[in-house]
């Protein structure tokens, strides 16, 4: 006689978004046989210049999806090193040595965000036995509820076609539609509370020879209240990421990029002319340091830049976003599996709000305050960070100490860290 199978809590859910999240929190499902359906509005996976680095605790969780192995083929082992530099003369004020973890499983996992989904899809179509469907041009426009499901509304069709409307219902809606999402906004509005910040944020991938020959390597932080930013090496064969910080007010993106060449002259290693760079593909962003006041309503959740922004110094943003739909991938499979009721899902939306709200909006807010609006003849002397970091210079122990528990890598989850040396 064949074995009953347990009727289960719940069948479905329906994730909206084929962004990090939205495909990671399906795997983390199927790997426990629950199916999901991932609408995604464009007609392909985002290829934009957002993330590259990821810390410790997302590093375990990518473990634990089955796609580290692949993340690690096609990044550069370790950052060696990563330091803050003064723009006016490069000097470099203080740094830490990754090295010292280079051959550690949980070190930081460093590639660019657009090759990670990449590895994040192939997985949901070829690793998880048909439980994921992933559906692109499926645009939601609008969400509801009752008792027993939850639904989309969704207009089917490429840009500039004609729409087919269409609704999909689950038990679930997750909301991984990142900072615009219409899914937080059928909640709750346009408005959330938080910050939208002044400046443009300019993001390119560049070839300029240059950092090698001056010695640069790993990633640098520029201080400086004019021309600010982050350098650092960027996957394999020599390119690197140069993002910096514009803040002239409401100019056109062609107007933003004509002042790039001033910019670069500041900010990198040679002070080179254009003719001496080659940049390959640029991306701006507007940047906002925001969060909801619920992460869940009923039977639509919020996980993720859907729930919360912040601005990317530190590479919080994706880590955040990967350590919520690994709390809120585990609520669910204990859910299905009748380990627990629904009251789980509101212990995952106040816990993981909270966290973001004590540890990621107030670092990432520090660590932008450390390179825009500090003086770079003095910040070594006036920031506790960078103080702490000097500290550390040549103790290997404890610097490896640092990195894998306690440093800007570290979760902004765990538990066991009583004694922040960030606050
Ligand atoms: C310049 C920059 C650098 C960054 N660097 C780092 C870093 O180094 N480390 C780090 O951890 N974080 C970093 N971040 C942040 C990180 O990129 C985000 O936190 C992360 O992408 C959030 O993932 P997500 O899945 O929540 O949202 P997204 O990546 O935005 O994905 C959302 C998906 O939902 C889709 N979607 C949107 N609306 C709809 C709709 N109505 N219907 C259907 N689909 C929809 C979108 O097309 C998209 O595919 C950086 C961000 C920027 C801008």
């Amino acid at each position: 006689m064949g074995s009953i199978e347990p009727k289960r809590p719940f069948e479905k859910v329906i994730i909206v978004g084929a962004g990090p999240a939205g495909l990671l929190l399906a795997l983390l499902l199927s790997q426990h046989d629950i199916p999901s359906l991932v609408l995604e509005s464009w007609d392909r996976l985002d290829e934009r210049l957002r993330a590259t680095q990821y810390g410790v605790p997302a590093t375990k969780i990518f473990r634990r999806a089955g796609i580290l192995d692949d993340i690690r083929e096609q990044s550069i082992a370790s950052f060696p090193s990563i330091c803050w530099r003064r723009v006016s003369d490069h000097e470099r004020l203080t740094g830490i040595d990754l090295s010292v973890v280079k051959d550690h499983p949980d070190r930081m996992t460093i590639l660019p965000l657009n090759q990670i989904i990449q590895i994040m899809y192939k997985h949901c179509l070829e690793k998880a036995n048909g439980l994921v469907e992933v559906k692109f041009n499926h645009k939601v426009v609008g969400t509801g509820q009752d008792d027993r499901s939850a639904w989309v509304d969704v207009e089917v069709g490429a840009e500039g076609e004609a729409k087919e409307k269409k609704r999909f219902t689950a038990d679930y809606v997750i909301g991984c539609d990142g900072a615009t999402s219409t899914v937080r906004k059928s909640l709750f509005g346009r408005e959330w509370p938080g910050q939208t910040f002044d400046f443009r944020l300019m993001v390119q991938n560049v070839w300029y020879d240059g950092f090698e020959k001056h010695g640069w390597d790993g990633g640098n932080y520029m201080v400086d209240p004019d021309f600010w930013g982050l350098i650092a090496k960027r996957g394999k064969g020599g390119l690197w990421r140069v993002t910096y910080g514009d803040g002239a007010i409401g100019l056109s993106d062609e107007e933003y990029l004509e002042r790039r060449n001033n910019a670069f002259k500041k900010l990198l290693p040679g002070h080179p002319d254009p003719g001496e760079y080659q940049i390959t593909q640029t991306d701006q962003f507007r940047i906002h340091n925001r969060c909801v006041e619920k992460m869940r309503v009923g039977r639509i959740i919020l996980a993720a830049d859907a729930a919360h922004v912040c601005n990317p110094f530190g590479g919080y943003g994706c880590m955040t976003a990967v350590l919520d739909v690994g709390a809120l991938a585990d609520c669910l499979i204990g859910l299905y599996e009748g380990k627990a009721d629904e009251s789980i899902l509101d212990l995952y939306a106040d816990i993981r709000r909270e966290k973001f709200l004590k540890y990621v909006d107030a670092r990432s807010m520090k660590n932008m305050n450390r390179i825009m609006h500090t003086d770079p003849n003095t910040v070594l002397e006036t920031d506790k960070f960078l103080q702490l970091l000097k500290d550390l210079e040549g103790n290997e122990e404890a610097t490896r100490a640092f990195l894998l528990v306690s440093s800007v890598t570290r979760s902004p989850s765990c538990p066991r860290q009583k004694q922040d040396p960030l606050d």
